[in-house]
């Protein structure tokens, strides 16, 4: 009997080898990452973990899956999926048998076209590794370079200033964080790069990447050139589906799963960031999550569900994202939305509320510093979750305890 393998040694494979223990399952329990390293948490990766060279921060110790009996292999990139002889196949000619299989390959940053080919200067942010050469520049009198303003280049910008390098951040739409996040919000993370000294160039078009040993030159349409000593690409992740698709499985955005993760080949499931799945609370549009604790949520429930649990996903997306003392939160999904309020929680924290044309709650953005939202944010993750169409007034003003609008 080969047991549960699981290919993937992230946050969500870690994660469901633990449940699978918590729900009493005492079968063979395998996962397998490409990575040399035990499972380890990402976000630390472009906020405190960059600032000293450190190991990884992992999600558990050797001594902790040993005592799971969960069996870890390393270094151990799978190549195949066989599906009629039930079992994955190694790069280094090994095979892994499996009676129900778990694929949670995560994503990879994605690539400027004509730069896969990693130079020195030219780098992107996904794995220890990549966050090891990328520190080295991160220190007064360098000068980085941001290709993109979405969550992980402006977390890195951040971070870069905090260790004193100079910063240039190039978007080439109109405003960072364009993507799910509301312009009010972006607008106080842009002031705030500002005024910490990071130059933003929005709508700014880049005709060509050039690199050599020393430095990287970014040369701009207009002919404006950045030059830099290290250029980071942050433009975004692209789901390691290439195992499930070789294998036969449906592939939509992501490894397809239907609400109890599982993909086509009911012995197959996938999580985390590598599937798509059907969103419940929004009419089951299928979407796919980069989002750590939706890798943790889909990773618990997939253990059950490997276990014949039959449990639908039904958690609703939240994010967080550090930057400098702020925190920003969203829960929901906001597109679809009609109307917006917003509650000033004090001077510096705010929260809007996004609702659709009936009312109901869709979706809540904050940000403010430290945890200044996360409580507010976290009671409308459960108005959202209860379909609730709460009083806009109400919402707005700060006076009202959001749980009693969870008890109306
Ligand atoms: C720099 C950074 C900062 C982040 N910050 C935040 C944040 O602030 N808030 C937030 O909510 N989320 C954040 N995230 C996102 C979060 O880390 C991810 O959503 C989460 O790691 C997803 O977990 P996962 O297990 O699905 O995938 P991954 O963490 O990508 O793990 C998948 C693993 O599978 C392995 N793998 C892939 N293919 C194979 C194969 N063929 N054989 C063997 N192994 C394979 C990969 O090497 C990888 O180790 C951040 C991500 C990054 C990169």
């Amino acid at each position: 009997m080969g047991g549960i393998v699981i290919v993937g040694a992230g946050e969500c494979g870690a994660r469901a080898a633990f449940a699978l223990r918590e729900k009493g399952y005492d079968g063979k329990v395998t996962m397998i990452g490409a990575e040399p390293h035990l499972p380890y948490e990402r976000p630390p990766l472009s906020k405190n973990g960059l600032k000293d060279a450190a190991p990884p921060k992992y999600v558990a110790d050797a001594e902790r899956y040993a005592a799971a009996g969960i069996d870890i292999l390393t270094d151990a990139p799978v190549k195949a999926i066989d599906r009629n002889a039930k079992r994955v196949e190694l790069v280094d000619g090994g095979s892994v048998p499996y009676d129900r299989l778990l694929l949670a390959t995560g994503a990879r940053a994605r690539t400027l076209p004509g730069t896969e080919e990693a130079s020195a200067r030219v780098r992107t942010l996904r794995t220890h590794a990549d966050a090891e050469v990328i520190r080295v520049e991160l220190a007064p009198g360098r000068k980085l370079a941001v290709i993109g303003g979405g969550f992980i280049g402006l977390e890195l910008a951040a971070t870069a200033r905090r260790l004193g390098a100079d910063v240039v951040l190039i978007e080439g739409l109109p405003r960072i964080l364009s993507r799910g996040v509301p312009m009010e919000i972006a607008a106080v993370v842009a002031e705030r790069h500002r005024l910490e000294g990071v130059e933003i160039r929005c709508e700014t078009k880049i005709v060509r990447l050039e690199a050599d040993g020393r430095n990287a030159r970014i040369v701009l349409e207009g002919g404006t050139v950045i030059e830099a000593d290290l250029v980071v690409v942050g433009v975004g992740a692209v789901p390691n589906t290439e195992l499930a698709q070789a294998a036969g499985l449906a592939i939509d955005n992501g490894i397809a799963v239907d609400v109890m993760l599982a993909t086509s080949d009911p012995d197959i499931f996938a999580a985390g960031d590598c599937c798509s799945f059907p969103l419940c609370h929004y009419d089951g549009r299928r979407v796919r999550l980069e989002a750590w604790r939706n890798a943790q949520d889909q990773g618990a429930l997939v253990a059950g569900n490997l276990l014949g649990a039959n449990q639908s996903i039904s958690s609703v997306p939240w994010f967080w994202s550090d930057q400098y003392d702020l925190t920003l939160q969203i829960a929901g999904l906001a597109d679809g939305a009609s109307s917006t309020v917003r509650r000033d929680l004090t001077n510096d924290a705010f929260i809007l509320f996004h609702l659709d044309d009936t009312g109901r709650l869709l979706a809540a953005s904050g940000i403010g510093p430290g945890n200044a939202v996360a409580r507010d944010i976290r009671l409308a993750e459960m108005l959202i979750a209860a379909g609730k169409r709460p009083d806009p007034q109400a919402l707005v003003s700060p006076q009202t305890k959001l749980k009693a609008l969870l008890a109306a």
